[in-house]
């Protein structure tokens, strides 16, 4: 998110919050029966299963005849439908304005996305605002996704080794979750901040540290790298902004091998987030077509004048410029090489959006993110795989990610299989966010409350 579209924000009039909408009884017993089970433990669906909700938690799972159902359970009939863990998106932006937070939260929620990452507010005074908002979810007060959050990007080229690790301990003593590097920082900074963060086991992720170099970054046990085309920008000085150079030429594909190798046995995890790297062409290739999308009446009106519209809509006006554009696809082309690359090589992928940012429409972008990856040679499970389970392991956490007994009540019905045809993760019948039901009815009132 750029820093102009932020001091709009900041001008911006504003208005109430959405009322909260959570259905009551986070304690109460839930049983979906007669379910295909996708525990995305493994390529498979166990058919006619019953799955037992106790308060927040998966209580147990099992075969439907053999399950007994608690007495007093609120019974949801899963027959003919499959059930999933609820989808994560790895790479999203709050605002720390309510009005903006809650819709964004709201939608996520509504598409089947039960789990975000916040990679680093867009820069609007009231950090703590986010972390309110991640109380106030986990406890059933607003509807929305668990948040896992980053302050704010570091990106100080004059941070010391000791400011990065000061840094980091403040973050931490602050409830944040982990650390966003971005493009600017100092080599010492980064220093500090890598060595500091892993002391206190908090995850270090972002774009490729330019001074620092790509090499360093894989070296650094930074967990991710958020955005396929930081692979173009430091290491050719892709820029696609360019009017003038062939910047297509520095796009050496003999080096897509090497990247997907040194990114493996890193072990580093990519978020290629291609669903905003395509809307940025879409946005110069026909504005007029990409705003009459109708999810796009889900940007909350304030961001959707700050950012969207064509007069502040960064992307449609720099890359109105036919040179420009020309890069841009070059650049979709060679990540797509590399994103392919990575796959055989075994890179561990996510799903992020970086919604909302212009043309990543909180949730729907998911959907469209997993269709990519399909698209590009992973099959359904393993994008899928990118989409929960991947996750998990990226944050370290062993509560989500799977549908297995144990883990957060976190869960999405499905009326056809996914692993059938990855487009039918939209067919949602239903979202369960750490036990708390929402059904088509309130599925539908959320985003209806949501519209611009
Ligand atoms: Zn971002």
């Amino acid at each position: 998110m750029k820093r102009s579209i932020l001091l709009v924000l900041l001008a911006a009039c504003s208005r109430n919050p959405h009322p909260a909408s959570v259905p009551s009884g986070g304690g109460n017993v839930i049983a979906i029966t007669h379910v295909n089970v996708i525990p995305m433990t493994s390529d498979t669906v166990l058919g006619d299963m019953t799955v037992i909700v106790r308060g927040e938690r998966i209580e147990a799972i099992g075969r439907a005849g053999r399950t007994a159902v608690p007495a007093g359970a609120r019974v949801i009939d899963g027959r003919g439908r499959y059930l999933i863990p609820g989808l994560v998106d790895a790479h999203i932006h709050l605002s720390n304005r309510a009005d903006i937070d809650s819709v964004v939260a709201a939608v996520l929620l509504a598409k089947g996305v039960t789990t975000a990452i916040e990679l680093g507010g867009m820069g609007l005074p009231g950090d703590s605002a986010r972390l309110q908002l991640r109380t106030a979810i986990n406890a059933g007060h607003r509807p929305g996704p668990t948040l896992y959050i980053a302050r704010a990007q570091a990106n100080d080229s004059t941070m010391t080794r000791e400011g990065g690790m000061r840094r980091v301990e403040q973050d931490h003593a602050a409830g944040y979750d982990l650390m966003k590097v971005y493009n600017r920082l100092s080599v010492e900074g980064y220093r500090g901040i890598t060595l500091r963060a892993h002391q206190l086991g908090m995850p270090v992720v972002g774009h490729v540290v330019r001074p620092a170099g790509l090499e360093a970054t894989l070296g650094s046990g930074q967990r991710g790298i958020v955005h396929m085309e930081e692979f173009l920008y430091q290491y050719f000085g892709f820029r696609s902004s360019d009017t003038l150079t062939a910047q297509d030429a520095k796009l050496d594909t003999a080096v897509v091998s090497y990247f997907a190798r040194i990114t493996a046995e890193a072990g580093t995890y990519v978020t290629p987030t291609f669903v905003t790297y395509q809307a940025m062409i879409a946005h110069a290739e026909d504005l007029d077509r990409e705003l009459a999308r109708p999810e796009v009446r889900y940007i909350p009106a304030t961001l959707y004048n700050a950012a969207w519209i064509r007069e502040k809509n960064e992307r449609s006006l720099m890359f109105a410029h036919p040179r420009r554009l020309h890069h841009l696809r070059a650049g979709l082309h060679y990540q797509r090489l590399l994103l392919q690359a990575m796959h055989r090589e075994g890179v561990p992928l996510l799903v992020g959006t970086d919604a909302p940012v212009a043309g990543a429409v909180p949730g729907f972008s998911v959907h469209h993110e997993l269709q990519n990856l399909v698209e590009l040679g992973l099959s359904p499970y393993e994008a899928l795989s990118a989409g929960t389970r991947n996750a998990a392991a990226y944050l370290r956490k062993d509560d989500f990610g799977t549908v297995e007994a144990g883990r957060r009540a976190d869960l999405l019905l499905l009326s056809s299989n996914p692993l059938d045809d990855i487009r039918n993760t939209r067919a949602i019948a239903g979202v369960m966010a750490r036990g708390r039901w929402f059904d088509e009815g309130a599925l539908a009132a959320l985003l209806a409350r949501s519209a611009r």
